[in-house]
């Protein structure tokens, strides 16, 4: 079963002499389940190779960009010839009109919007506008959320945070933090504590509308709502760091999904088809406060790069034809029924939470509502399932409290193979 690894081993050898952990993004060093990190080939729809010519079914999918699956015809054919006209102006392009079309359109809160080129500068601006508008200093996240490596926010911060044990960054000043409060996840009460008394220096909450960084984790019912509530009892924005949510659980990301509209929206990672390009936006009330219109200042070289939005753009495009999410929900449902009879057929407690396409196979016989839960899901189960499936060409994430992403290109038959590699792997644990 044992898949040759020497090529990936010796890439690894070789990047860790010159990159920090031989990586660029922390969880890609495989360190929460050890073993050597899988150096990637090529993809091609639902399936990827490694450098040792291994194939996997690839439950990844770059963290969440790759809806339609890896090299989809279409965004590769707008990515180069966009690049063929060349890659970046640093002057205004018509795809930057198409992609704030388009999002408006899906996105009815968003009337203005401004194109960076990661979610982590999307959730830092918004929340930034947010302080402008309001001209309060204080913002409310929750514990377990991540909203990328803005310094702060880099508190209770998901699962780079949890899986390293350094819920609060090293290089991130007392005073960056000192203004962010945290409230616990899917518990209405615990922001109505946090709130008593600074609600009126409090000039956002920032919440994953399904959190995807702890793992998935659905918002209660009434819990999206609950916010909006205090929100606008208090006068205090309400963001939606919709990064992984936005596209993925409809075009319209969570806000339309549970009928709860946000103050400020963040974009990213399909809004760039695989490439980086993310996004953030309002009303133009509240936009109004960014540069050059207003005083927020926020600018980027590479912003509304143009072969990124013309990846987005096409794979938006995609997206709006009928039957997309039906068929998204139809193989996500497949997936999790077929691991969750493979667990109960091994005798194995696992709890499979679900939004969509994307899910978490969490090794607990709790349910998993918040971060505090993540304590009894048992991270060497997870390394043990992971380490099987990979043996059998099944990539799931690196990490028992991530993500698992279905696209577009995975088959019924790609799903069977899966469910009938797991039945294996969790026969043995
Ligand atoms: C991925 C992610 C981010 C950060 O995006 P980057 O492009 O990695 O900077 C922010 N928020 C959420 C919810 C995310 O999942």
């Amino acid at each position: 079963m044992n898949r040759p690894t020497d090529r990936s081993a010796q890439l690894f050898q070789r990047a860790v002499g010159a990159m920090p952990g031989g990586v660029n993004s922390p969880v890609r060093a495989f360190g929460s389940v050890g073993g050597t990190p899988r150096f990637l080939q090529r993809g091609a729809g639902s399936h990827i190779w490694d450098v040792d010519g291994n194939e996997y079914i690839d439950y990844v999918c770059s963290w969440g960009p790759l809806i339609l699956g890896h090299a989809p015809q279409a965004v590769v054919e707008a990515a180069c010839q966009a690049t063929r006209r060349g890659s970046s102006f640093g002057a205004p392009t018509e795809i930057e009109v198409q992609m704030a079309e388009l999002v408006k359109q899906c996105f009815p809160g968003i009337e203005l919007l401004r194109m960076v080129s990661s979610g982590t500068e999307a959730a830092m601006s918004a929340t930034r506008v947010a302080r402008a508008y309001t001209g309060r200093s204080k913002v409310l996240k929750f514990d377990g959320c991540w909203h990328g490596h803005v310094d702060a926010l880099l508190v209770r911060a998901g699962s780079t945070g949890l899986q390293y044990g350094v819920p609060d960054s090293a290089g991130v000043p007392q005073g960056c933090a000192s203004d962010t409060l945290v409230a616990r996840y899917n518990d209405l009460d615990s922001v109505r504590q946090v709130l008593a008394g600074s609600a009126d220096d409090c000039a956002a909450i920032i919440v994953e509308p399904v959190a995807g960084n702890m793992g998935v984790i659905p918002p209660r019912p009434g819990f999206l709502q609950g916010l909006r509530d205090l929100c606008t009892q208090h006068g205090i924005l309400l963001i939606f760091d919709e990064v992984i949510t936005g596209f993925r659980l409809a075009l319209g990301g969570a806000q339309e999904r549970y009928g709860v509209r946000a103050d400020l929206t963040t974009l990213g990672k399909i809004i760039g088809g695989g490439f980086p390009a993310a996004a953030y936006g309002g009303s133009a009330e509240i936009m109004h406060q960014v540069s050059p219109l207003g005083p927020m200042v926020q600018a980027g070289t590479l912003s509304g790069n143009p072969v990124a939005l013309a990846a987005g753009v096409t794979t938006l495009r995609a997206l709006q034809q009928p039957g997309v999410y039906e068929l998204l929900e139809e193989r996500a449902a497949q997936l999790e029924a077929g691991l969750s009879e493979a667990a109960q057929r091994a005798g194995v407690p696992v709890r499979c939470n679900r939004a969509g396409s994307m899910m978490t196979l969490f090794f607990t016989e709790h349910p998993v509502t918040d971060a505090d839960d993540l304590a009894h899901c048992s991270s060497e189960r997870y390394a043990a399932f992971f380490h099987g499936m990979l043996d059998r060409g099944i990539a799931f994430a690196p990490s028992y409290c991530e993500a698992a992403f279905v696209s577009t290109a995975h088959t019924p038959e790609d799903i069977e193979q899966t469910v009938a590699a797991a039945r294996e792997v969790l026969a043995q644990l």
